[in-house]
């Protein structure tokens, strides 16, 4: 009997075999590195931290080597005549041409640089969380200067058409630029400021009841019962907890989800399982066969996205989910909810209220937190704006965009990590998920007019096979603009998110005048 590495690679094409031993060598050393790293989240003693950060990065040095190796080069030029007969879109020409352009980018970085890089992205990640504790900008700035002079290098090293953004962006959305991204978050502002002025300006629904107190045993029943009836596979996954929820994927036969507990927030949690579950359908719907090649994995950040979103908010926050779930709820939580309607749970589920933080915002004005933190990172990027006078501009913005003003830089400017890690071009992904789910949802919803009676009678199956059949399989085989095209029959539009929110809370907070499109 064949290894089962050797059958899936004789799959995809037989004279790729050896080629898929290379890769599959990189990949196994990656996964174990994030299992480290879901464990240093997870279990991993505290003391184990300087320790676990050498170990990583002898881990991602190695892989990182491998890849750029001249035996990558010399197995890629074999695999291309192999394959130069087969039809554009058979798997393996899809294979040969994802693994050449990461072979060709992972290239033109010179070692020097990624050495800097990840130095200075951990000695910023320290400071940054110092500077949090300590409510001071000023630690953290000398940090983000560098970072911003590395990453312009990087832009330069990579290489871009039109705009240094467009290099750093296209890391975690390939196929997609600062001018697309500009077009779409543009007109996504002129109808979501007064859209959600006009929500958040109404009298809030009774909330109260989501704080009162959940025995954490009983949340994680609950929250393995989401996961176990939208077909998230606890066979070949597991959910844990951690401070900052997360999913990664070991392999498509080992995704791991976290979630958080608070016994007087179970909604939390409970929204947090859903988007994270939402990631590890995708994971554990990718093509088998793709297993420990590169393509094992999201086309992009923003499809990934996608799918969290479309679970945790579309399906997660929607009445037909809650008219089959309410009453299970209402049965594990054992009185907690029993003076509560659905419709009352309904409502306080989709409040909207603008709030400092991003993590704790809600689905409409989620965007408007991105939005401003794009805009920031761009003039930053190119110059227009100093990182001495970020947090000034941070204020300026969440009053433009929200109407509010932090009075700390921990509510503020120095909230999130990803500037610290070096991610320029990451947090536009967040918004691009929302939008591709709306415009997934609506082509779903077309062809399945079933999909509300059966979330109602809490039959997900229909729902996940048609992701799965369209987008899952694929993998990292096609970029997200060509599968979204082809799913939906559009490019990326903001219109399908608008009129999705419009119709929404339109019906949810009837006394707002909002105009339509
Ligand atoms: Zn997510």
């Amino acid at each position: 009997m064949q290894p089962m590495s050797q059958t899936r690679l004789a799959a995809i094409h037989p004279a790729l075999s050896e080629l898929c031993m290379h890769l599959a060598r990189i990949a196994d050393v990656r996964a174990a590195a994030a299992l480290l790293e879901w464990d240093q989240e997870t279990y991993m003693p505290a003391g184990a931290a300087s320790v676990r950060a050498e170990q990583l990065a002898t881990l991602h040095q190695l892989a990182h080597e491998w890849l750029i190796s001249e035996r990558t080069g010399e197995l890629l030029e074999a695999a291309a005549a192999a394959v130069q007969d087969l039809p554009a879109e058979h798997l393996a020409v899809r294979l040969v041409e994802v693994v050449r352009e990461d072979y060709e980018k992972a290239r033109r970085i010179p070692p020097a640089l990624v050495a800097a890089l990840a130095r200075t992205e951990s000695e910023a990640c320290e400071a940054w969380k110092q500077a949090r504790q300590e409510d001071n900008y000023a630690r953290f700035a000398p940090y983000l200067e560098r970072l911003l002079t590395l990453n312009r290098e990087k832009a330069e090293a990579l290489g871009y058409e039109a705009h240094l953004y467009d290099a750093l962006l296209d890391q975690y959305e390939p196929g997609m630029t600062a001018a697309d991204v500009q077009r779409l978050f543009e007109q996504l502002r002129v109808h979501l400021v007064p859209l959600a002025q006009a929500f958040s300006a109404q009298p809030q629904p009774e909330h109260a009841f989501l704080q009162r107190y959940v025995d954490p045993e009983r949340q994680w029943r609950l929250n393995r019962m989401l996961l176990k009836a939208i077909g998230f596979d606890l066979q070949r996954g597991r959910l844990d907890a951690s401070v900052h929820p997360f999913s990664t994927g070991i392999a498509i036969a080992d995704v791991r989800l976290t979630t958080r507990i608070d016994p007087h927030d179970f909604t939390s949690g409970l929204f947090a399982t859903l988007h994270e579950a939402g990631h590890g359908l995708y994971e554990q719907g990718i093509d088998p066969v793709l297993e420990r090649t590169p393509l094992a994995d999201g086309a992009s950040l923003g499809l990934h996205e996608s799918q969290s979103r479309l679970w945790e908010n579309l399906i997660g926050r929607s009445l037909p989910f809650w008219e089959y779930f309410f009453p299970h709820l209402q049965q594990l939580l054992e009185g907690v909810l029993d003076d509560v309607s659905l419709e009352a749970f309904y409502r306080a589920i989709n409040r909207v209220q603008p709030s400092l933080i991003r993590v704790e915002a809600d689905e409409v004005t989620y965007n408007l937190h991105i939005l401003l933190r794009f805009e920031l990172e761009l003039a930053l990027l190119e110059g227009n704006l100093s990182v001495q006078d970020l947090p000034e501009a941070w204020n300026e913005g969440m009053q433009r965009y929200l109407g509010l003003q932090p009075t700390t830089l921990r509510e503020g400017v120095l909230q999130d990590i990803h500037w610290s890690q070096g991610a320029f071009g990451y947090f536009p992904t967040y918004t691009l998920g929302n939008l591709m789910a709306a415009q997934l949802w609506r082509a779903l919803t077309a062809a399945l007019p079933e999909a509300v009676i059966c979330m109602q009678q809490g039959d997900f199956q229909p729902i996940l096979t048609w992701l799965r059949e369209r987008i899952h399989t694929y993998g990292r085989a096609w970029k997200a603009p060509v599968l979204l095209e082809q799913v939906t029959g559009r490019p990326l539009e903001v219109e399908p998110w608008l009129t999705y929110i419009r119709e929404k809370y339109q019906a949810l907070y009837p006394a707002a005048s909002v105009s339509l499109l």
